[in-house]
C-alpha cells in the first residue's frame, strides 16, 4: 500500500483542535480508500516561544522538507512577538524556505451555510502569488522613522510564468469537474509598473492555453464583481497583498474562515492550514470550527495524489469533499455558520457521512 509521511504542526489556539478532527478525517479515509499515512508532529508554536525562546530552525525546516507535506493548524498568539515586534508565524518562514509561491484558496458555497450573498452558485479558486509582490522587501534594511516608512513591489518574470502555469493546470483540472476552465487575472497595470510586467506575462501564457478562457480585471474593478457577480469567476489569480485581501473577500461571501481551506504550494512543497488563524476568542469552548482544516487535509491528499499519479487519494480527497458538502447540508454546524454544534459532533458527522460515502469498487491497487 502506498505509504505517505505527513509533519503534523498544531500550532497555537484552536489549532490542535482542529488538527486533531482533520487527523480523525484522515484515519478513516485511509482505511477506506487504500493508503497509509504516517506522522511526525512538532510543537512549534508562539506559545512554545513564549515558554522557551525556540522557534522553527532552518535546520527543522530541512528534516520536514523530506517529508511528503506538511499539515498546519494555525499559528500566532497576539501577545507574542519577537524582537522586531511581529507575531510569530512558522508558516511565514516555511513559505521563505521551500519557495511556496502559490497560495490556493478555494472557495464553494455550499448548501446550508448562512451567507452574505445572492448568488446561487459560487465556487472559485483564488490564487495569491506569496513570495514576492507587495511583501517583496519585508526583509529589506530599514532605519526606522516616525515620518516615512516605505514597502516595495517587486514582480518578476520567473515567479509570473509559474504562478500563471499553476493557474492554468488548476483552471484544466477544474473544467474536467464542470466548472467554465477561466483564469482571470485582477491587477493594477494602469498604475503599478510591477503590474504592468505582471499583464503581460499573464497574457503569453494565456496564449499558450487556448483551450482555456481567460479574462482580465483591475483590483478595484474585480474586487467589486467578487461581490456583485461571483458566479462569473472560476480561477482568480492575482499578486501578494491582492490576493491576500480578495481570498478573504470570497471567504466572507460565502460564510467565513471557518469554510476556507488553503494550501501553499511550490512544485516540490505543500503546506496545507486553514485560511483562519489561531482563533484565542473561542479556544477550549469546543466550538471551534473543523470544516477548514478538514478541507485543507483534502486539498493535501488530492495534491500528494497528483504529484504522485496517485488515483486512491485523488479519489480520498473527492470523498472528504462530499461528506463535508452532505454534513453542512444537513448538520450538525458550529456557531460560527449558524449552528450550535460543537467541533465533536462535527467530526463525528464528518465520520459518518465518509462511511456512507465509502467507494463501492475495491481502491485501485498500487
Ligand atoms: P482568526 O482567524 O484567528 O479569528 C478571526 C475570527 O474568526 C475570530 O472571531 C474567531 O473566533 C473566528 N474564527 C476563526 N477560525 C474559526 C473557526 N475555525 N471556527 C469558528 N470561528 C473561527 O484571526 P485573528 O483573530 O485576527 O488572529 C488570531 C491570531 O491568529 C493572531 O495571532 C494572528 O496573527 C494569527 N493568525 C494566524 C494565521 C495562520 O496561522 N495561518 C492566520 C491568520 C491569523
Amino acid at each position: 500500500m502506498p505509504h505517505y509521511q505527513i509533519t503534523v504542526i498544531p500550532g497555537d489556539g484552536i489549532g490542535p483542535e482542529v488538527v486533531d478532527s482533520a487527523l480523525e478525517v484522515l484515519e478513516q479515509t485511509q482505511a477506506q480508500y487504500g493508503f497509509d499515512l504516517s506522522y511526525i508532529t512538532y510543537d512549534f508554536s508562539a506559545d512554545l516561544y513564549r515558554r522557551t525562546g525556540r522557534k522553527i530552525t532552518s535546520e527543522d525546516m530541512d528534516e520536514i522538507g523530506k517529508t511528503d507535506a506538511v499539515l498546519f493548524g494555525a499559528m500566532g498568539l497576539p501577545d507574542v512577538r519577537g524582537p522586531e515586534g511581529l507575531e510569530l508565524g512558522a508558516q511565514v518562514e516555511m513559505r521563505a524556505h521551500y519557495k511556496l509561491f502559490a497560495s490556493l484558496r478555494p472557495v464553494k458555497l455550499f448548501n446550508g451555510v448562512p451567507h452574505a450573498i445572492k448568488a446561487e452558485h459560487v465556487d472559485m479558486l483564488v490564487i495569491r502569488e506569496t513570495s514576492e509582490g507587495m511583501f517583496a522587501g519585508l526583509h529589506d534594511e530599514h532605519a526606522p522613522s516616525n515620518e516615512e516608512a516605505t514597502d516595495r513591489m517587486t514582480i518578476t518574470r520567473a515567479t509570473c510564468e509559474k504562478l500563471f502555469e499553476v493557474a492554468f493546470a488548476e483552471a484544466r483540472a477544474r473544467k474536467q469537474r464542470g466548472t467554465p476552465g477561466r483564469v482571470t487575472l485582477l491587477h493594477k497595470s494602469n498604475a503599478l509598473r510591477s503590474n504592468v510586467l505582471m499583464e503581460k506575462v499573464f497574457d503569453e501564457v494565456a496564449a499558450k492555453h487556448s483551450d482555456l478562457e481567460s479574462s482580465k480585471y483591475y483590483i478595484d474593478a474585480g474586487s467589486m464583481y467578487m461581490v456583485t457577480n461571483p458566479e462569473r469567476f472560476d480561477v482568480i489569480v492575482s499578486e501578494n497583498i491582492f490576493g491576500d485581501i480578495t481570498s478573504e473577500i470570497a471567504a466572507g461571501l460565502v460564510g467565513g474562515l471557518g469554510v476556507a481551506p488553503s494550501a501553499d504550494v511550490s512544485l516540490t512543497h505543500g503546506v496545507f492550514q486553514p485560511s483562519h488563524g489561531s482563533a484565542p476568542d473561542i479556544v477550549g469552548t469546543g466550538l471551534a470550527n473543523p470544516i477548514a482544516m478538514i478541507l485543507s487535509a483534502a486539498m493535501m491528499l488530492d495534491w500528494l495524489g497528483q504529484k504522485n499519479e496517485d488515483e486512491n487519494l485523488v479519489q480520498a480527497a473527492r470523498g472528504i469533499n462530499d461528506a463535508v458538502e452532505q454534513v453542512l447540508a444537513q448538520g450538525p454546524r458550529t456557531p460560527d455558520l449558524g449552528g450550535n454544534g460543537t467541533t465533536d459532533e462535527v467530526t463525528s458527522a464528518m465520520l459518518k457521512a465518509l462511511r456512507s460515502l465509502a467507494p463501492s469498487t475495491e481502491p485501485v491497487q498500487a
